[in-house]
């Protein structure tokens, strides 16, 4: 039914995405599952609907224009508007390794290509996504976009050196990439302020997923819980924050 909300999660074939995607089916939108293999999107799709969601897999690979192109057109055909965004897709740029580990990271011997792989998926993709769809929430009556970042994007956190973020290894890409994430969510708060599209970052946690060899300390479903939080915003929420599970997060 056109009363239901249309929502569009990246990277919502596994981990923080799929959580995500499967507490807004259970709110009762229509939630798209973005995923760059169309076949595990399809997967977890079926897994939502089987839990009673709405559910559609849409192939999707944010560095990929094509199929960012591809995945707008398709929204705009079948729904005509989108409600929510979910900036979720995100790599770490160190493989299954937990953020201890991310040695490659190191400021003094990065491989300048590897900065350059983080930013594409963490900082241009959210970019090629979000001007992808915008045209189709700018006829949502309360659009919102969520951009997941990280504990890890903050500056006044990773430069304290009395926080625990400190004490993890020094990253040259995931760390900045979520810096600029966060700079970029400032600018499109700014720029669709008067347009009623409400632009958050969220730091989910320390979740258990691939992305850390499930050494995370949270659940999915506690780290999706604070996304679906600004993904749901009443018209009075905040704009350009960066927010976490206790509340706004120090830039
Ligand atoms: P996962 O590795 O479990 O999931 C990442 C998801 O992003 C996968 O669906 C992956 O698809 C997708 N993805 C990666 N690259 C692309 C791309 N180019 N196009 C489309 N999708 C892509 O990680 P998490 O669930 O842990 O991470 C989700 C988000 O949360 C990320 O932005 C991450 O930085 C952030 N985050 C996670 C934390 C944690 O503790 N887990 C902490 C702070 C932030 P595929 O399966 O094909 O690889």
């Amino acid at each position: 039914s056109t009363q239901r909300k249309i929502a569009l999660v990246t990277g919502a074939n596994k981990g923080i995405g799929r959580g995500v995607a499967e507490q807004l089916a259970a709110l009762g939108m229509t939630v798209l599952l973005g995923a760059r293999d169309a076949r595990r999107g399809e997967e977890a799709a079926a897994e939502v609907r089987a839990a009673g969601g709405d559910a559609h897999a849409l192939t999707l690979d944010v560095t990929d224009r094509a199929t960012v192109e591809a995945a707008a057109q398709r929204v705009a055909e079948r729904f005509g508007r989108l409600d929510v965004l979910v900036n979720n897709a995100g790599i770490t740029g160190s493989g299954r390794v937990s953020p201890d580990q991310a040695h490659d990271q190191i400021p003094s011997s990065v491989e300048p290509d590897m900065v350059r792989a983080v930013f594409d998926t963490n900082v241009l993709g959210v970019i090629a996504v979000t001007n992808a769809l915008l045209p189709l929430l700018r006829r949502s009556p309360a659009p919102r976009v969520v951009n997941v970042s990280s504990h890890a994007a903050s500056l006044t956190l990773t430069s304290d050196p009395a926080s625990p973020l400190a004490a993890l290894i020094p990253s040259a890409a995931y760390s900045p990439s979520k810096s600029a994430l966060n700079a970029l969510t400032v600018q499109y708060a700014n720029e669709l302020r008067g347009d009623g599209v409400l632009v958050n970052a969220v730091a989910p946690g320390f979740v258990a997923t691939d992305s850390n060899n499930h050494t995370g300390l949270l659940t999915v479903a506690e780290g999706a819980a604070v996304v679906v939080r600004l993904a749901t915003l009443g018209p009075d929420g905040p704009t350009a924050g960066f927010f976490d599970a206790e509340g706004p997060v120090p830039w």
